[in-house]
């Protein structure tokens, strides 16, 4: 059996990212934001994917950035829209057979923009699988 894929969490009270198996195949592949147990501080680290890069722990701008968005359904995974071909130019003048086209999405590095983002795109946001014990539980 192949070893098992080890996803990164990122815990949002503490600002620490650990890896931990889960069943998923790929690791930048949009899924539910899995939320587990931090096992630094025992706040929620949440399921993230392996595109995101954590900040420095005392940036406090960009994790509250991080934070706006993890908790808003977006865990960094890549997301793509639609480009309509006629950003390509005329008909005549497009790569030939081209039939559609995308763009990855850059997230956002501000508060503001960031709020922006959810609002256009919150649509995309990934629903939550809360997996940790409840306490005595
Ligand atoms: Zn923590």
């Amino acid at each position: 059996m192949p070893p098992p894929h080890l996803t990164k969490f990122t815990c949002l009270d503490c600002r620490s990212t650990f890896k931990r198996p889960t069943d998923a195949a790929k690791r930048n592949v949009a899924r539910a934001i899995e939320i587990r147990t931090c096992p630094n501080c025992t706040g929620a680290a949440y399921l993230m994917s392996s595109d995101f890069r954590a900040p420095p722990k005392a940036d406090d701008r960009a994790w509250a950035v991080v934070a706006f968005l993890v908790r808003s359904g977006f865990a960094y995974f890549r997301i793509y829209e639609d480009v309509p071909l006629a950003a390509f130019g005329h008909p005549m003048r497009r790569p030939k057979g081209l039939l559609s086209a995308q763009r990855r999405l850059a997230y956002p590095e501000t508060l503001r923009e960031a709020e922006q983002f959810v609002r256009d795109y919150g649509h995309l946001a990934l629903p939550f699988v809360d997996t940790r014990v409840a306490p005595g539980g």
